[in-house]
Order: C-alpha cells, then sequence, then structure tokens
C-alpha cells in the first residue's frame, strides 16, 4: 500500500523515555528547540517535581502533554499487592491530571503465578474500579496490548484483538487502545483491528519505533524507524483510514541509543521519522 510521506513535525511526539539520559527539562528544553510538537512523559521523571508547574513548563515550551506513562500492572496472586497497585493507579491519574494531561497509558501486567485467563480477569476488574476515578478527572484510559513475549509478567493483553474486546467491554469514552507498532506489527489480524478500533471511537495513541533482527534484549533493544524490519508508514496508513489524526510517539527503550550523544540521536529520530515512517 502507498503511504502518504510525512513532510513535517506537526505530529511528532517524543516518549521522554526515549532519551532517558535527559532530565523532563532538558528533554522539553531541546524537544522543543528541534521542533518537537507532542511530549509523552514517563511518571520517573516526575519523581521530587512539582507536578503542576512541571506540566507549565512543558507547555511553555510549545509542547502537548499527549499521555503519563504509565498505569496499569494489575493482575497479582496476592490480593494485597492488588490493593496497592490500585492506589498507585489512583496516584497517576491524579498526577496526569495535575500535569495537564488528557490520558494515561496501561500497560495491564500479568502474573506466572497464576492463568492468563485469571490475570485477565483482574485487569477487567482493575480497570473496572478505576473508571469512576479517571471520570471524576476526567483522564482518558488507553489500554496498550504488549508483544506476546512479554506474556508472563508485563500483559495479559497481547493482541488489538483483546484491547478491542475489553475497551468494547467498559463502552465509555474514557477507555480506549494505544496501538504500538512494536507489539502488534506481527499480527496477520492487524489492519481489521485497527479498522475495528477507530470505528468504534477507541483508537487513543499510536506508537512508533521499530524491531532490530537479531533482537539482543526483550526489553531495551528496541530500533529507531527503518532500522528494523516493522512496516511503520503502511501501519500509520491504517491507523490514518481508521480516523486516527493525533500525535505519533516515538516511543524507544534502547541501550544502545541512549549511550549516543542524544543531541545528535534527537536529529536521527527526526530524520528517521521523515523517511521512514
Ligand atoms: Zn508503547
Amino acid at each position: 500500500m502507498k503511504t502518504g510521506r510525512l513532510t513535517d513535525f506537526s505530529k511528532l511526539c517524543i516518549h521522554t523515555i526515549t532519551t532517558k539520559p535527559w532530565k523532563i527539562e532538558e528533554a522539553a528544553e531541546n524537544f522543543s528547540k528541534a521542533g518537537v510538537k507532542g511530549i509523552s512523559v514517563w511518571r520517573e521523571t516526575l519523581v521530587g517535581r512539582d507536578i503542576m508547574k512541571t506540566g507549565e513548563l512543558l507547555r511553555s515550551n510549545g509542547l502537548e502533554i499527549v499521555s503519563l506513562v504509565r498505569g496499569g500492572f494489575f493482575p497479582s496472586i496476592s490480593s494485597g499487592k492488588r490493593k496497592k497497585v490500585i492506589e498507585d493507579n489512583r496516584n497517576a491519574i491524579e498526577e496526569a491530571a495535575s500535569l495537564g494531561c488528557p490520558m494515561l497509558v496501561l500497560v495491564c501486567g500479568a502474573d506466572p503465578a497464576q492463568s492468563l485467563e485469571i490475570s485477565r480477569s483482574q485487569i477487567k476488574e482493575g480497570i473496572r474500579i478505576l473508571l469512576p476515578y479517571a471520570e471524576e478527572y476526567n483522564i482518558k484510559l488507553a489500554i496498550e496490548p504488549l508483544h506476546p513475549m512479554y506474556a508472563d509478567t508485563r500483559s495479559a493483553i497481547s493482541t488489538l484483538s483483546q484491547a478491542n474486546d475489553l475497551a468494547e467491554y467498559f463502552n465509555s469514552p474514557l477507555v480506549g487502545v494505544a496501538v504500538d507498532v512494536y507489539h502488534l506489527w506481527w499480527d496477520p489480524d492487524l489492519e481489521y483491528q485497527i479498522k475495528r478500533c477507530g470505528a468504534n471511537g477507541h483508537l487513543f495513541a499510536f506508537h512508533i519505533c521499530d524491531w532490530l533482527s537479531p533482537t539482543e534484549d526483550m526489553l531495551n533493544d528496541r530500533g529507531l524507524m527503518g532500522e528494523g524490519c516493522i512496516p511503520v508508514g503502511k501501519i500509520r496508513s491504517w491507523v490514518e483510514k481508521a480516523g486516527f489524526t493525533g500525535f505519533h510517539e516515538v516511543e524507544i527503550f534502547s541501550t544502545k541509543h541512549w549511550t549516543e550523544d542524544q543531541y545528535q540521536f534527537l536529529k536521527n529520530i527526526k530524520k528517521a521519522y521523515l523517511e521512514n515512517s
């Protein structure tokens, strides 16, 4: 399929984790100078800061705050841990509200000590408990399905079909899905599921990076768009056809890229965004 080339940075958002060596203040300044328009904030970058003031700082740098990352991790064999994690998710919703950020990304979690079915039912229960709180603060919850290699501990939700089922079950304008090419590119059902997600108004976010071959680390070896084998532009065209008009969020965990000069890395991100996204 032919894809319209990206010609500017008006939809470019970068996750703070992508340039992990930078403090959030540095990321704000450097993203802004580079013409990046959106920022997704990882919660650890907010530790020890006045969150409202940090939100103001990001906006004063011309950045739109796209999402707060991350809540979730609902399942556990221990009911005490499940209760604790609900508290943490409530805190995350409050942090999003203080930051002036409309959306919290949910990495839903899993516990290898119990079945995936039980983990999935605990995810459903976790979102059910959290939803009134999200409504109170008007924060969207974006369920992010993760690649099945993470089904042991990070997410019992592995496909977009499962995430769509869950979002449709809640049938709320505040419960939707984050589509991340890294997690979903292999799925033969992807085009259809993206269409379904968009048709229901559940397509909340679009995350991009690339799958390196070989992948040397299951977590921290993601590539820049064009370095691997994901047809990012093709998937973007499906997302756009499904009605998505939001930001393209560059989310890269990479021990290799984190050791590079982050200014040069940012330049490379912009180049890869235009040429390979
Ligand atoms: Zn993601």
